[in-house]
């Protein structure tokens, strides 16, 4: 290891099993000698999150559903207590109705539309405060976003129109917070499969695609993720804010992929 994390105190969020793209980004801050706190939405998840947090020598397990801005007062207030002061935080958080996530866009309810907003978006503001408040040496917010913000992919819909605010929060705030050192940036990972990306119709379809169309000729995985938001959560990235960076096996920068097979 050569300890790019040493010293540095963060908060994982969005961690649900260690298929979670919060699981490749932890055990790679972790590798390089970060000490990690993690949240966790519900009851429910407590008995899978406790044991990977251990697994990273964390004891900082908390509950936060960020739904509820009274919960996520309640994170940043036993935070503060046990660490006073905070470097870096990770929002790895999205929720639509899975109902919502094939067909059309356009059928979109105004109920699933504000749900998905405020958990998918509002939440990382709502957090970024918080934790911009105990941040008195500057620090490294980052959130995933996906491709679907920028142009149209099969059953993303509301997800795609959240993705895009989320991504123009992004930019607002690294404005905001900029003057206090702190840096604000978010990946955008190509399709991983994992519980959230389950609920999206034909998602092994999406893989496959991925897959065959990219530069690389793969799909990118949560220690590719973990990797890349090392650079941007450690001073490697200290030039860095406001900014999207695709961790996608450089899929978006193809318009039309070259024929293999010249005989089409
Ligand atoms: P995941 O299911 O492992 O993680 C999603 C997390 O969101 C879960 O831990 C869940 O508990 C949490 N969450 C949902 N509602 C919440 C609430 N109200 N309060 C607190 N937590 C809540 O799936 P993932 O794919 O690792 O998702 C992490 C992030 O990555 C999401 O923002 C997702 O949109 C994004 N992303 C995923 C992919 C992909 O293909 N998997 C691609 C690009 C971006």
């Amino acid at each position: 290891s050569t300890g790019l994390m040493n010293g540095k105190r963060g908060l994982i969020m969005g961690l649900a099993n260690d298929k979670s793209i919060a699981w490749g980004i932890a055990k790679a801050c972790a590798d390089q000698g970060a000490e990690l706190a993690f949240s966790y939405q519900g009851d429910a998840l407590k008995k899978r999150v406790a044991p990977l947090a251990e697994q990273l020598g964390s004891d900082i397990v908390e509950p936060c559903d960020v739904s509820d801005q009274a919960s996520i007062d309640s994170l940043f207030s036993t935070l503060e207590e046990k660490w006073g002061k905070l470097d870096f935080i990770v929002h790895a958080i999205g929720f639509s109705d899975k109902t919502e996530l094939r067909g059309r866009y356009i059928d979109t309810s105004p109920e699933n539309f504000r749900m998905t907003m405020d958990i998918s978006v509002y939440s990382f503001t709502a957090v970024a405060k918080r934790a911009a408040a105990i941040m008195p040496d500057g620090g490294s917010m980052l959130t995933l976003t996906y491709y679907g913000a920028e142009q149209v992919m099969p059953h993303y819909n509301v997800m795609g129109v959240a993705k895009a605010a989320l991504e123009a929060s992004v930019r607002y705030m690294a404005e905001d917070l900029g003057k206090d050192g702190i840096r604000v940036n978010s990946i955008s990972a190509g399709p991983i499969k994992t519980l959230a990306a389950s609920g999206i119709g034909d998602f092994r379809y999406i893989l496959k695609w991925n897959e065959l169309n990219s530069p690389l000729r793969r799909n990118v995985t949560i220690q590719d993720v973990g990797n890349s938001a090392l650079y941007l959560l450690s001073d490697l990235g200290s030039g860095v804010t406001g900014e999207t960076h695709h961790v996608d096996a450089g899929y978006h920068v193809v318009g039309m992929k070259a024929v293999d097979a010249p005989d089409i």
